[in-house]
């Protein structure tokens, strides 16, 4: 696979060397050249196939030239061990469940096969490699899991201090083993600017191996594609349009969406359904894309008032402002509304959804409102409902199971670094991995 830097198109990297970097030099991102297109017959020869079995001919295509096929196999078949079943609430309307991996959210595709790939790539490395992560509550504990015990690997955490649940700080600071967590006293737009100020210091990366695990790493991008592909897979005998609505904050996984249409997934709209946070309508309402400081909302793993992907979804479209608006369709909701979404689900469709989802299920429902022909929805339903369990109570008055891996973090005991959100003190404290 060939990529680009979004910055600097003579910036050139091939897929090794873009994982490893995480953000190219001079900054940026990472974008794959070209996205060779899939056989004709791949949805109806894969419509038994499991998740795996369709990851493993997708990444075959994008990244065979450089990790032989047996490694490849194991990177996926030893990684994505979960799977992303379709529920149907009613006749051609779905939720897509990514919440079946080890942090009860979509991450942990994305998590999953980049430890996979990053310890395949740096097995034969003397230099430890530092995988540091800002995290709005979801990625960091997803990427932690991801790499936890991986030989030559040390994960470091960035998150905003009292701006993840608790359930989510549990999961993030109990993990122990070769992850630290860093507790910043700032947004998750702090931490992300941190992040990216390490990467752009060039001293601390003459001595230090750096790597990012955000959802900008282009590693964590191409597994959030497989499952556009299992889902249509699973779909394409019904012979409508299919719509995906994708809870939306940073972009990755609708960006992974996108290049899935790019290969070829037959999707006639994709929404990008967000919270108050609502740079994506805005943009598409006036052309003009500007970034907002982060509002904080019940969807907190969507608070994201700077979505670093939108650079890459330009570059797909070679910035085509018309071309943007007629595949993408985007609306923001408040809590209220959110709150009133998962009432709503439970009471017409007996089914718990977690805010995040909530949004995703509004704005395919006025989406929907707004067509005259008949149409699959999928809904792509990001966190389990547990992760998020008072709010989803507050909602409906109803008590629901929680699952026993997050009730045993939940008895375990913090340990964070409390840190300002000032990059001097982020640069001491890496300089000790030196
Ligand atoms: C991260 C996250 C999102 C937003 O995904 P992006 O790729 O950043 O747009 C939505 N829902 C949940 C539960 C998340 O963890």
């Amino acid at each position: 696979m060939k990529l680009y830097s979004t910055l600097n198109k003579d910036i050139k990297a091939n897929f090794t060397e873009a994982v490893i970097n995480g953000i190219p030099p001079g900054g940026g991102l990472y974008m794959p050249a070209a996205l060779p297109k899939l056989r004709g017959d791949f949805y109806k020869s894969h419509r038994n196939s499991s998740l795996p079995e369709i990851a493993l001919e997708i990444s075959t295509i994008l990244i065979g030239d450089e990790i032989p096929e047996a490694q490849l196999k194991s990177i996926i078949f030893d990684n994505i061990t979960f799977d992303a079943p379709l529920k149907e609430l009613e006749k051609n309307k779905f939720v897509l469940e990514l919440f079946h991996g080890p942090t009860l959210a979509f991450k942990d595709f994305g998590a999953k096969f980049m430890a996979g790939v990053l310890s395949y790539f740096t097995r034969n490395s003397n230099r430890e490699t530092i995988v540091l992560v800002a995290t709005s509550g979801d990625t960091g504990s997803a990427v932690a899991n991801g790499f936890l015990g991986k030989e030559g690997i040390k994960v470091v955490l960035l998150y905003p201090s009292g701006k993840v649940s608790k359930i989510q700080e549990q999961q993030l600071t109990t993990i122990g083993g070769n992850v630290t967590a860093l507790e910043i006293d700032g947004t998750f737009d702090d931490c992300q600017r941190l992040v990216k100020e390490a990467f752009a210091d060039s001293q601390l990366n003459s001595t230090l191996s750096l790597s990012s695990a955000n959802s900008i790493n282009i590693a964590r991008l191409i597994p959030q594609s497989f499952y556009y592909h299992y889902a249509y897979s699973k779909l394409e005998d019904k012979g409508l349009p299919v719509v995906f609505s994708v809870p939306s904050g940073n972009l990755g996984n609708i960006t992974a969406g996108l290049f899935a249409k790019e290969m070829g997934l037959p999707a006639r709209k994709f929404i990008a359904a967000v919270n108050a946070n609502n740079i994506v309508p805005e943009y598409l309402r006036t052309s003009v894309f500007t970034s907002k400081p982060s509002v904080a909302t019940l969807s907190n793993a969507m608070d994201v008032g700077n979505p670093s992907n939108f650079q890459r979804i330009f570059e797909l479209f070679k910035n085509d402002y018309p071309a943007i608006k007629s595949l993408i369709y985007s609306k923001s909701y408040s809590d209220s509304e959110t709150l009133n979404g998962i009432k709503e689900v439970l009471d017409l469709y007996d089914y718990t959804i977690d805010p995040h989802g909530a949004v995703g299920y509004l704005a395919m429902k006025d989406f929907l409102n707004e067509q005259h022909e008949s149409l699959v929805s999928v809904i792509l339903e990001t966190a389990h409902p547990a992760k998020f369990y008072d709010t989803v109570i507050s909602a409906t008055g109803k008590d629901f199971d929680i699952p026993g891996s997050l009730t045993n973090s939940l008895n375990k005991k913090k340990h964070s670094i409390k840190m300002a959100a000032d990059f001097n003190h982020l640069r001491d404290f890496l300089k000790k991995f030196e």
